[in-house]
């Protein structure tokens, strides 16, 4: 085994002082239970040993009731352990899963994009659970069972060497031989998961691109991947099917040996009269004892194996640091605030995939070059095709990412000298694509802060001009919207996402316009909203559409990741040989989409 063991406990400690005194209990109720098992053969010796000599009919009914107490007792404390074992390891992981969400919030675009959703819904709850799993059972099932089965050997060496002897060899050899079977046994059902993965993963893409494989006839050739990965699944199906089928006889297999062998042992020496009839029993009950933390513990291997790996995937995730360094202490002005680029050039990292070669060879240069400013309280209609590097522009300076080259500033402070959560309380991005999460109207605008009063979201959707719009909802601010069904359109999105930054009263707005066609009465409200949103604030507008540029004061135009014209809209317009005059004669969608 690899574990690296002062790492696991380090991390044991962390998330398991808190509650040191659970674990206090969980020690001692686990110990408990073990001396109850362990004694009450002893209990039955005496029995058999009383009745087979014609001792009292009192000691003998003594006798059955004490094994009874001691039975019922024993059974009671390991569901007490259990439970506490349960509670002990979920408020751990709990806690863990808590760590590792706040990280993944607090880390990059990059790490984002470099890890799937599914990757990390994987990291944070599949492979905490398994360390959870491992955590509750460890205590009982590892190092319980050890000390149950060293009990076991050690009374046995008390009763006669001649019995001790043999029976420890057995345990040797039977831990051996399952181990050895195991290391057969694993690759199989590793294959078998893998090809699962794979199987549900095909599935699971199929099912949601329903509409556009039927839409696009693809339904042969999805019956035809599926009737494949079908017919390879069977095969390893079948072998680790087998594989555990073997294993489940190689274990009875070796039980069976084993109580010949207490068998054998114990009439022997019944015969030789070394030991009562009683001991015989005695020696038969402990080997049978022996099968239960056996199997235990083999299964525990596996899991301390996967809690293994899981625990060196989240120290790596933990250990991730975030490529945004968040210790500016600055804080900007009050007040609507100027923004400049100044000579900014940003590429893309390519991506680092985990597995496999790293995608992509150079980094992607989305922006070269870039000198802007914006003066406050002004808006900035940014135009370009689409990959002109629009949204990217947008990224730096709700800083996202950071430039490579170059300053962003916003109110005269650099964007890395100023705390991230500040800087987003006074720079706001409203994105092309907006996340409507699926709760209600209410919930969506205030993005699930209570301390923010249904009238105050009315108001500020009243100010936006999206009161009545809300109110005509099936039940106003409760309507429930979301993706798929219960979907918003393009344009409804984003007159929520509007109301969202309303509320959150930025000093900056960039905005990235949904580049979807509206149809003509959302495009009248949402031009409202946008007019009283910017009123008196700083803006960028990715634009789209010809409205929002007649509301720009000045317009920059990119090309490729470089400002190819920039300068006020008024002139610009004014001068038949800007690129702004001639987008605008040809109508802007035909040229910049
Ligand atoms: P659109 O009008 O389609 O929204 P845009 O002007 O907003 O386009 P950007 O999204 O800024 O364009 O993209 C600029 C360049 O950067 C493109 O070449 C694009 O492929 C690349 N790019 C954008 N996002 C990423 C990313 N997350 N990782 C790597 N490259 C990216
Ligand atoms: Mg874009």
């Amino acid at each position: 085994m690899r574990l690296p063991w002062r790492e696991y406990f380090g991390f044991l400690v962390r998330y398991l002082r808190p509650q040191a005194r659970w674990v206090a209990l969980l020690a001692a109720l686990v110990l408990v239970t073990i001396g109850l098992r362990l004694a009450n053969p002893q209990i039955l010796r005496q029995f058999i040993d009383v009745a087979t000599s014609g001792g009292p009919r009192s000691e003998l009914i003594r006798g059955a009731l004490l094994f009874f107490g001691i039975a019922v007792l024993a059974q009671l404390l390991s569901v007490a352990a259990t439970y506490v074992g349960e509670t002990v390891a979920w408020t751990a992981t709990n806690a863990l899963r808590l760590d590792l969400l706040r990280h993944a919030l607090h880390l990059d675009p990059t790490f984002h994009k470099d890890h799937s959703p599914g990757q990390l819904i994987e990291r944070i709850d599949g492979d905490v659970a398994t360390l959870s799993n491992f955590l509750s059972r460890f205590t009982i099932d590892v190092v319980g069972n050890a000390i149950l089965i060293a009990g076991i050997v050690a009374l046995l060496f008390r009763e006669d060497w001649r019995i001790g002897l043999p029976i420890l060899a057995f345990v040797v050899l039977t831990v051996w031989i399952l181990g050895r079977i195991r290391k057969v046994a694993v690759p199989h059902w590793t294959a078998y998961r893998k090809q699962m993965a794979e199987f549900f993963g095909f599935v699971g893409e199929r099912l949601s691109g329903t509409e556009d494989v039927r839409a696009n006839g693809g339904v042969p050739y999805v019956m035809r991947r599926f009737f494949d990965l079908v017919r390879k699944l069977y095969p390893v199906r079948l072998r680790s099917g087998i594989a555990g089928y073997g294993m489940w006889m190689a274990n009875v297999a070796l039980f069976t040996f084993g109580q010949a062998i207490a068998f054998g042992v114990g009439a022997t020496l019944w015969r030789a009269s070394i030991i009562t009839l009683g001991t015989v029993y005695l020696v038969f009950y402990y080997t049978d004892l022996l099968h239960g933390p056996i199997s235990a513990m083999r299964e525990q291997i596996t899991d301390l194996q996967r809690a293994e790996a899981g625990l060196r995937r989240i120290r790596a995730m933990l250990g991730t640091p975030s490529k945004l360094q968040d210790d500016g202490r600055e804080l900007l002005p009050s007040g609507a605030l100027p923004v400049v680029l100044d000579r900014v050039t940003f590429a893309y990292e390519p991506s680092q995939t985990q597995d496999g070669p790293p995608a992509g060879g150079d980094p992607v240069v989305a922006l070269r070059d870039v000198t802007l400013d914006v003066p406050a309280g002004t808006t900035l209609g940014l135009l370009g095709r689409t990959g002109s590097g629009k949204s990217t522009l947008a990224r730096l300076v709700a800083r996202l990412y950071d430039c490579q080259e170059g300053t962003v500033k916003v109110g005269e402070c650099n964007v890395r000298d100023v705390g991230l959560d500040h800087l987003r309380s006074r720079v706001r991005l409203v994105s092309q694509e907006v996340q409507v999460f699926r709760a209600s109207v209410r919930e969506n605008v205030r993005l699930f802060d209570p301390s923010i009063s249904d009238e105050a979201i009315l108001a500020a959707l009243g100010e936006l001009g999206l009161r009545e719009w809300v109110l005509a909802l099936p039940s106003g601010l409760d309507a429930v919207v979301g993706t798929g069904e219960a979907g918003l359109s393009a344009g409804q999105g984003q007159l929520l996402a509007l109301a969202r930054t309303f509320l959150a009263d930025p000093a900056v707005i960039i905005l990235d316009e949904a580049s979807s066609r509206l149809d003509p009465a959302t495009e009248a409200l949402l031009e409202h909203a946008v007019d009283r949103l910017l009123a008196g604030r700083t803006a960028i507008v990715i634009a789209h559409r010809l409205s929002t540029v007649r509301r720009a004061d000045s317009v920059a135009i990119l090309e490729a990741g470089e400002v190819l014209e920039r300068g006020k809209r008024e002139v610009l317009a004014g001068d038949p040989t800007s690129h702004l005059s001639r987008l605008l004669r040809t109508g802007m969608e035909e040229v910049l989409v």
